[in-house]
């Protein structure tokens, strides 16, 4: 029997706001020694209020507008009932039947070039819980109410996808996203997008859905595509042996890399929403709409796509290039800068500078190398007044000092030596210094001219013509 997974996601998205989302305290508190980020907002003391960031409505916006979906012009809070020691207010301040934004999609490039449209079904703002961590040493559970109140956006998927590996896909293109929108770090290992996936089969070419399990906790993007490999494995299996899926909730254990059930799903119902009394609808008036989407950058599919229509780049070098959107905005700046072929600009770019920042752990903001000094080196290697060599040691040279490459160029007499008299002067020494190998190269070994050019090379502090200086190695050595 052929069967078809049918694989929905739910993800929790922390907003990179600099308070909570109900109070002043500090959303971000990776790291903090527990209980140190709080306030009697977010731990619900008696009496106290919650107020809305503004903050959080605006990225919010920002992501509902990335999803295509469909901005509401009110939207309100509920409170969702459960009762959880990590959950000091025994109900989440969260958004149920008239939430920020409606509907919406992900288009998702697959393996085959071919897009995967993936339906939003639900996004909507909420408040975090805290965490509750098993003591080993005294047995006891201690709670730490630190993520108490740190804004989220739970967004829902349809059950769009079909394999493991589009799950995946998914997370590493809406993480690709957060981050080009600049509304969350997705720091999957911080908890800062943290994902759910609804997992269930059918016989191929059916329509029906399944009954479905739940697996929560899994924190990197390959662990979600291990775990649904397993599940649907263990399902297909029960299928074929007759067996019913239960609609268990599994938690993935990372260390033995199993899922192990948690318990038996909650139903809606059981959450008892209500409006949150506390708090004033949200209303997003025309003017405010506007003003968040002013900016509303280009997005990364699409830009990919104008990489490879406008400037004639391989989807690879196109891919590549619009990871980032600091690094695709550098491209174009150094494309424009240098006003030639773009696809030399990418070369220099990929072999090169990606080194530089990789090694340096560096963006391309805080490089001293500017996409204008990029495209003057590329320029005086293209111009030939200096080689090729002479051009990438440069980058490290105008990157570590900050000066212009012709400064660099001049003040240290980099300029390409082409003058033959110059160059056969250091052969003839190179020759006269080697007479082994230039023995053996008139015997045959002609592969020492290798070796030749790079002593000539090495002499000349790498500034010579090495196609000059070959020419005249294979002439004198004949
Ligand atoms: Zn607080």
């Amino acid at each position: 029997m052929e069967y078809e997974a049918v694989i929905g996601l739910e993800t929790h998205i922390q907003l990179n706001t600099a308070s909570k989302i109900f109070c002043s305290c500090k959303a971000d508190s990776w790291n903090a020694a527990p209980n140190t980020n709080i306030c009697p907002v977010c731990t619900g003391m008696p009496g106290v209020l919650p107020v809305l960031n503004r903050r959080v409505v605006e990225k919010g916006t920002l992501l509902a507008a990335a999803m295509h979906a469909d901005l509401q012009p009110v939207s309100f809070f509920d409170r969702k009932n459960y009762f959880y020691p990590d959950l000091p207010k025994g109900y989440q301040i969260s958004q149920y039947d008239r939430s920020l934004a409606k509907g919406g999609y992900m288009d998702v490039p697959q393996a085959d070039g071919t897009l995967r449209r993936v339906t939003i079904w639900k996004l909507h703002m909420e408040e975090d819980a805290g965490k509750t961590k098993n003591d080993l040493i005294s047995g006891s559970r201690r709670i730490d109410f630190n993520r108490c109140g740190v804004p989220l956006i739970e967004m829902v998927t349809g059950p769009d996808l079909r394999s493991a590996d589009e799950a995946a896909n998914y997370l590493t293109r809406l993480r690709q996203l957060l981050r080009w929108i600049g509304v969350s770090e997705a720091d999957m290992e911080k908890g800062h997008l943290r994902c759910d996936a609804n997992v269930s089969l059918r016989r191929k070419g059916e329509t029906i859905l399944n009954t479905k399990t739940e697996i929560k906790n899994v924190n990197s993007i390959e662990a979600v595509r291990t775990a649904i490999v397993k599940e649907i494995d263990r399902q297909s299996r029960a299928y074929e042996h007759g067996e019913r899926i239960e609609a268990w909730t599994l938690e993935w254990d990372e260390d033995s890399q199993t899922l192990k059930k948690m318990r038996s799903k909650e139903t809606e119902a059981d959450y008892r929403y209500f409006r949150e009394p506390d708090l004033l609808p949200v209303y997003l008036t025309d003017e405010w709409r506007a003003a968040i989407l002013q900016d509303f950058p280009e997005l990364p599919l699409a830009r990919r796509a104008r990489f490879m229509a406008g400037y004639g780049l391989p989807e690879y070098d196109a891919e590549l290039l619009t990871a980032e959107r600091s690094l695709s905005d550098y491209f174009e700046k150094a494309v424009q800068a240098y006003g030639g072929e773009a696809k030399r600009v990418s070369n220099w770019l990929m072999n090169d500078v990606l080194r530089m920042l990789n090694d340096s752990g560096k963006t391309t903001a805080q490089l001293a190398l500017t996409p204008a000094y990029l495209a003057d080196i590329i320029k005086l290697v293209e111009a030939g007044t200096i080689n090729t060599n002479t051009g990438k040691g440069l980058l490290e040279k105008v990157n570590a000092s900050g000066k212009s490459p012709e400064e660099i160029v001049r003040a240290e007499g980099l300029a390409k030596v082409s003058d033959d008299g110059a160059i056969r002067a250091v052969v003839e020494q190179v020759l006269a210094e080697s007479p082994g190998e230039v023995a053996a190269y008139r015997g045959g070994k002609v592969g020492l001219i290798g070796f030749f050019t790079g002593q000539v090379m090495k002499k000349m502090q790498g500034k010579a013509d090495a196609q000059k200086a070959r020419a005249l190695l294979e002439e004198m050595l004949r």
